[in-house]
């Protein structure tokens, strides 16, 4: 908790931080406490066991119990958002998450089989590789169906107001780095702030996972640029991020975003005229070295299929497979 204010004085509200360990970087998660009259939990951190200490004691700190924290506001399905999202229901809070998140939940699980086995061949998964991201995507729906018990939460709509508590919010539509993700706007004494979840992060930029590997994976850097344009333009005072450090420079980090997204699609550009025609995954091999994590190959279809857009590359399929070549920028 980096807030020293006592809770009530004068009335303020204060915004509160819980960081949550985990074990990929950046090392920490975060999740905010709106300290109210009705205290209000932005994102619930990880769903491992010492997560639930990190809360109790978190709350602790500012005088709180679990039992007072009245509602929880997810910004996205990931786990290290919504692992503690139970916990939270137990002891009474209302849940609340965007309808197309909950929505989402109820997916046909042989429709996700499917998706995962189409986009992981384009990509040039084969046998039991694909049969393990097919293992991974559906255990990681049930894991979320169970954390987030859709039937349980309360939607709600982006790009419309909604109160939780008393509080009124604004819920933004921002895909890339998950496709149905909401970054949450409302008035803190007298300040716009951004509670802008796993899209706008200062000190680096968040992989372009949008849907995993599954249809609409080489949407994702599009998309990742449309929740910029949606940003854009817009004004906020201070920015409280699901992981990195709580900002106020809004226009720096969509700019810096930008321009990270930009890089991601040139270096790819370069994989593809170094080694095309080349699958993704191949690709992906030139372009970061050794492919260490599945978000390196996420990044690299997303940035394929902007530069397809842009007229760059173009894929033959050969059997499902994609290899792709540099394409001359037409006149
Ligand atoms: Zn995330």
């Amino acid at each position: 908790m980096e807030e020293q204010s006592e809770r009530g004085v004068s009335g303020e509200t204060v915004v509160s931080r819980i960081d949550f360990d985990i074990e990929w970087p950046p090392k920490h998660a975060a999740a905010y406490l709106i300290e109210e009259p009705a205290p209000i939990l932005i994102d619930t951190g990880d769903p491992e066991e010492r997560a639930e200490a990190t809360i109790r004691e978190g709350l602790a700190a500012r005088g709180y119990d679990l039992e007072d924290v009245e509602a929880v506001v997810v910004t996205h399905p990931h786990s290290d958002h919504i692992g503690q999202v139970p916990l939270l229901r137990e002891t009474g809070a209302t849940v609340y998450a965007p309808r197309p998140v909950l929505e989402q939940l109820e997916r046909d699980e042989a429709d996700l089989a499917a998706g995962v086995r189409e986009i992981g061949r384009s990509a040039e998964y084969h046998g039991e590789a694909i049969e393990r991201e097919i293992e991974r995507a559906k255990s990681s729906l049930e894991r979320n169906r169970r954390l987030l018990a859709p039937e349980e939460a309360v939607p709600f709509e982006f790009d419309e107001p909604f109160t939780v508590a008393g509080r009124e919010f604004e819920a933004i539509h921002t895909p890339g780095h998950q496709i149905h993700h909401a970054s949450l706007a409302t008035d803190v004494n007298g300040e716009r702030v951004l509670f802008s979840g796993d899209v706008l992060i200062e000190s680096f930029r968040p992989g372009a996972i949008h849907v995993g590997l599954d249809y609409g994976a080489y949407d994702a850097v599009d998309a990742f640029h449309r929740s910029m344009d949606r940003l854009e333009g817009r004004a906020f005072d201070r920015v409280f991020p699901g992981h990195g450090p709580v900002f106020t420079d809004y226009e720096g980090a969509i700019e810096s975003t930008r321009s990270a997204l930009e890089s991601l699609t040139a270096e790819t550009l370069e994989a593809v005229t170094a080694v095309g025609p080349a699958t993704p995954r191949e690709i992906t091999r030139n372009r970061t070295g050794e492919v260490r994590h599945p978000a390196q190959l996420l990044d690299t279809l997303g940035a394929l299929g902007t530069l397809e857009g842009r007229g760059r590359v173009e894929y033959e399929d050969r059997d499902g497979v994609r290899y792709y070549s540099f394409k001359k920028a037409s006149p």
